[in-house]
């Protein structure tokens, strides 16, 4: 535990960054020394000038109320006889405008303990008190939406003392669960644009979350001041609207002579920046650098093809993932959201769960989700901010990323975890439907953006009612599965599974007014003739201009949907159209990362409303999940979990020459594709484990080893 006050500054600082010190004398030989430290807001830490740790954003966003995390780092090779241990604090997530209405009232603090283990056995400990003393910082405003300005020639008066914060609990406190957020890849700008509006901007060729770093040669008083944006409007000129009320400004106040600085405590989503004000000294692109940030996670997933374009969707999946994975499954990286909305990460996390191991940056976010579940069993669509109003696919995270955790990973722990609060979510269901055995009378998201539509508006045709009652069913029975696996009586679930069934053929007797009706239907087996809801999800397509209608909901099931049901050659159709609306039409249009809406950018050049339109969402990105396990056949096998077995059934096509996939696995890496050569197709399988083939219509088993057929 960590053992020390909270501490504040005795007088409000605003939205200006106070520092606090602790001097303190270390006059015997050192064995090993590690400090614990915490904030109620975001904290940096330096010891005798030196940051500790390598981790942003700390201490992370957790349900604060509930939980705060601390770290603990090894501080043994940054002490000196004669010690300075500074904390700066930004109100961050727990008490800047991302927190809305939580943040009122909510005073931030910092809690901090020092221990020197001496050679001699005896042991030192620093720990924060009304001792420590109190600054301005130079960092006169920071908010996670607004950006920060930072002046260089502030120098520290600590002179203002510290107290006790009001509420001095610690038992809010835990150790830091799952991996810090981190210092990424770094990108210097691919050029420099003088915009039609005689703007400077920088291009970093990439949409990133993260900070910029600028060296740079100035005379005391100057000023860096930056905007960020992720695209360029069609008459190549600098837009950032679609960031809503978030500023996202950088201001850096110089001091006299070569200086280099990049913001912390707060994040920007961007590709480019432009430079608003800057010293006498000519811009160039060697003075910048992007610095990506995001939670330390191994890139597991990899794929290639022959089709660059294709290459190019799979390389946004990953940018989405990396630019949306700082510390929570976040919407998006750059306006004033930044939430962990629940149906987007619900949607993705499979996909998710292939390109990365995000086991322990999920296991940390479900514990906020279940610590987030009301009293009635309803789960609050945004985690751990508790906003968001209830809904299908959005509270059935719950049910489906432990799920997928437990069949990617094989982490029966998250299920054993998880199991009461999927229960009550299903339960929450049961007592507040209208109509037993399916979800009725209450608020739904639907099929979130879907295509169907009218201009500007997120909800099209697709029944709300049908997406509520489908989810249902599907949580209810991942509860069945789950309860199997931990060995619990399912019975009541079981029973209640057969029911929504039941009910749902009943009431909607395949008659599919959407493509997501279709899908849904198909995917979750809730269509007594999936040939004839195959046909007519097909033939919904070849109306709509052999396109895809669908929205956040039905688009990860969608390919799925098709090709369980040999209708591969649609999917395919569907995967590789480059006009709008499909998932190459971003990519000629010059995306790094997955948009929002399939038209963020219209075929016209004119942008979606300013009011949603974000260029950087994984939710599309959903697509991985096919392409890993249709297009290179990679799957899990449920009763072998953490890919323990593998059931290969790649799905090859004529309309590309090859394609490739590969998944390191806690079982090893498992690789699966194909190319057509002199007429042929060939297969390539490697798996590390005993597996189960189908190709071709013929079906094989496989002991570990390298196959072609
Ligand atoms: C977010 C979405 C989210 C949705 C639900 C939006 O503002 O960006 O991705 O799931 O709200 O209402």
């Amino acid at each position: 535990m960590l053992n020390a006050d909270w501490i504040k500054p005795e007088k409000d600082f605003g939205l200006a960054c106070p520092i606090f010190l602790k001097h303190f004398k270390v006059n015997k030989k050192v064995k090993s020394a590690s400090l614990k430290i915490s904030a109620k807001g975001v904290y940096t830490a330096t010891l005798n000038g030196q940051k500790i740790g390598n981790a942003y954003m700390t201490p992370g966003w957790t349900v604060y109320p509930k939980r705060i995390q601390f770290q603990e780092y090894d501080i043994t090779d940054l002490l000196k006889e004669e010690n300075s241990l500074l904390v700066t604090l930004a109100r961050g997530w727990y008490g800047g405008r991302i927190s809305g209405d939580n943040a009122k009232n909510r005073e931030c603090a910092i809690i901090a303990e020092a221990v020197i283990n001496f050679t001699d056995g005896t042991v030192q400990s620093i720990k924060s008190d009304s001792s420590w003393m109190c600054s301005y910082s130079n960092i006169t405003f920071c908010d996670i939406y607004d950006g920060q300005i930072y002046d260089a020639n502030i120098t520290h008066n600590f002179n203002i003392k510290t107290v006790t914060a009001d509420n001095n609990n610690l038992s809010v406190l835990v150790p830091q669960q799952g991996a810090p957020v981190i210092q990424n890849e770094r990108f210097k700008p691919i050029k420099i644009i003088y915009t039609p509006a005689g703007e400077t901007v920088l291009d970093f060729g990439q949409n990133l979350t993260g900070i910029v770093e600028i060296s740079v040669n100035a005379q005391k008083g100057e000023t860096v001041s930056l905007s960020f944006a992720e695209i360029l409007d069609k008459n190549g000129n600098f837009y950032n609207a679609n960031y809503r009320s978030a500023k996202c400004l950088y201001k850096y106040i110089c001091r006299e002579g070569l200086q280099t600085f990049a913001p912390e405590l707060t994040f920007y989503g961007f590709r480019y920046i432009r430079i608003d004000e800057f010293p006498s000294t000519p811009v160039n692109s060697e003075m910048f650098t992007g610095v990506v940030l995001h939670t330390e996670m191994e890139q597991t997933g990899r794929i290639s093809s022959s089709d660059a374009l294709l290459n190019q969707l799979f390389n946004n999946i990953i940018w989405g993932q990396k630019g949306n994975y700082l510390d929570i499954p976040t919407d998006c990286p750059q306006r004033d959201e930044r939430q962990g909305w629940l149906g987007d990460a619900q949607v993705f996390v499979r996909t998710a769960s292939y390109n990365f191991n995000v086991q322990s940056f999920f296991r940390k976010w479900l514990t906020d989700m279940r610590l987030s579940q009301n009293q009635d069993g309803s789960i609050p669509s945004v985690v751990p901010a508790g906003f968001g109003r209830i809904g299908a696919a959005w509270g059935d995270a719950v049910t489906i990323c432990p799920w997928q955790l437990y069949l990617t990973y094989a982490d029966t722990d998250v299920l054993k975890e998880m199991f009461p609060a999927m229960k009550r979510w299903v339960d929450y269901i049961t007592e507040h439907t209208t109509t037993e055995g399916l979800w009725t009378g209450h608020w739904q998201y639907g099929d979130w953006l879907e295509l169907t539509a009218p201009f500007g508006a997120y909800k099209g045709d697709t029944r709300e009612e049908l997406v509520a009652t489908a989810f249902y069913a599907h949580s209810c029975n991942i509860v069945c599965k789950c309860g199997k696996i931990l060995g619990e009586d399912t019975s009541k679930y079981e029973d209640l599974y057969k029911k929504i069934v039941q009910t749902f053929k009943l009431t909607y007797k395949e008659n599919f007014i959407t493509q997501t009706e279709c899908v849904l239907s198909l995917y979750f087996n809730l269509t007594d003739c999936p040939a004839k809801t195959a046909a007519l999800l097909a033939e919904k397509i070849h109306a709509a201009g052999d396109c895809l209608q669908t929205g956040f909901v039905g688009t990860p099931y969608l390919l799925h949907a098709l090709s369980n049901n040999g209708y591969a050659d649609i999917a395919y159709d569907l995967l590789l159209r480059k006009d709008f609306p499909s998932w190459l039409y971003s990519v000629t249009k010059g995306a790094t990362t997955i948009w929002e809406h399939w038209d963020g950018i219209m075929p016209d050049g004119n942008l979606w409303p300013d009011n949603m339109n974000s260029y950087n969402h994984y939710a599309y990105g959903a697509v991985g999940d096919w392409l890993y396990g249709v297009c290179a056949g990679i799957n899990t096998v449920e009763t072998h979990p953490g890919f323990e077995r593998v059931h290969f059934a790649p799905i090859a096509t004529d309309k590309i020459d090859s394609f490739y996939a590969e998944i390191d696995t806690i079982n090893g890496t498992i690789k699966s594709g194909w190319k057509h050569e002199n007429g042929k197709t060939i297969y390539e399988i490697t798996t590390p484990v005993p597996a189960t083939a189908v190709i071709e219509g013929k079906s094989y088993t496989l002991k570990k080893g390298s196959y072609v057929f």
